[in-house]
């Protein structure tokens, strides 16, 4: 099945020289590691020419990573004329930005992805699997559908994918054809160590405390079925750190035993608007897309996202009622 749609889409790429690689904004690991592995495959192996757009900034605790391209954050700089467009990790427009959404209007897109509620806003291509673990996995079945083997600067950024989106191979979507891809991946062959070492030993120790702060902060409730923690924009400059420093913290929370469900709730500010950005995580057959879905949010059962206006008290009690019955 993956071999006919990583063909399908290497056989409609044929046709196009100058390619624009985008992804869901806030892009997460899965997100870059997709984008630059497609990019890195499309640059030097098929030889296109390539850049990569998203209206966030390139995420500081990936900067290991390095785009083998263009990255811009601007659509206006996009240098190609009539280029493809390849979406990643969203199935949604809105998921991409107000920019992109007005840039893809007229021109063609294949679109790559692996989250539940893909709406087909793609024109030439949709591949949507809510059964690949990772955009990275079905980044690396078109890869090895090309070739077998494939180059270093290809294979580690899609390691990166896989590892973020499972839970480095923990999560349940951790699939038997995950881990075969995995292998293929690390005999490319890269080096597991020191992509360890940068993702996992490089905290500033203003994160250590800001964490030990949160650690501290999570409120259980429901028989310590659901942990949850409010991140007011305050503590952002209080501690020295990014709104990235939260990263794998609403994972940390299902660590306590006989919580089901995490939920994690940050301030932030978008285009001048107060926002609230949320992030839950759950396992087995606790769905945490339904619940957010009630909010316009989305992503995948055990792990879902979106984004509110308002207070945080006021929303953490809305999400609350949902979760109550969810878990009762
Ligand atoms: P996060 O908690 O931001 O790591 O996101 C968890 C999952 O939900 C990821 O697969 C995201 O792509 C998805 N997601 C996050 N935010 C949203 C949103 N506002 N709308 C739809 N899906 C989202
Ligand atoms: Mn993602
Ligand atoms: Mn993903």
């Amino acid at each position: 099945m993956e071999k006919t749609h990583a063909q399908n889409i290497l056989k409609l790429i044929e046709n196009f020289e100058e390619i624009v690689i985008t992804m869901h904004i806030n892009p997460d690991g899965d997100a870059i590691g997709s984008s630059l592995g497609l990019a890195t495959f499309l640059q030097e192996v098929l030889h296109k020419s390539v850049c990569i757009y998203n209206e966030s900034t390139f995420p500081a605790w990936l900067s290991f990573l390095k785009p083998p391209c263009a990255y811009y954050t601007n659509v206006q700089e996009i240098p190609f004329k009539n280029p493809l467009v390849i979406t990643l990790d969203a199935g949604e427009l809105k998921r991409f930005g107000e920019e992109l959404t007005t840039y893809i209007q007229d021109k063609k897109s294949i679109c790559i992805d692996h989250h539940l509620g893909n709406t087909f806003f793609a024109t030439e291509y949709t591949w949507a699997d809510p059964s690949m673990s990772a955009t990275g996995e079905m980044v690396a079945h078109i890869v090895f559908t090309y070739s077998d083997k494939t180059i270093e600067s290809v294979a580690k950024p899609l390691y990166v994918a896989l590892s973020c989106d499972t839970g480095n191979f923990t999560f349940g979507n951790t699939s038997s054809r995950c881990i075969e891809i995995l292998a293929k991946l690390v005999a490319t062959p890269i080096e597991i160590a020191p992509i360890r070492e940068a993702m996992d030993n490089t905290w500033s120790e203003q994160k250590l405390h800001f964490w030990g702060r949160l650690f501290s902060e999570v409120r259980f409730s429901l028989d310590n079925k659901f942990a949850a923690v409010l991140v007011p924009s305050s503590y952002f400059d209080e501690y020295g750190v990014s709104k990235e420093d939260l990263e794998g913290f609403v994972e940390q929370m299902r660590k306590v035993k006989n919580v089901r469900m995490t939920l994690l709730m940050r301030e932030d500010v978008k285009d001048t608007r107060p926002i609230i950005k949320v992030s839950m995580r759950s396992s087995g057959n606790d769905d945490v897309r339904a619940i957010l879905m009630n909010f316009g949010g989305g992503g995948h059962k055990n792990a879902a996202g979106a984004t509110l206006e308002g207070e945080l008290e006021d929303n953490y009690q809305k999400i609350y009622s949902y979760v109550k019955q969810a878990l009762k």
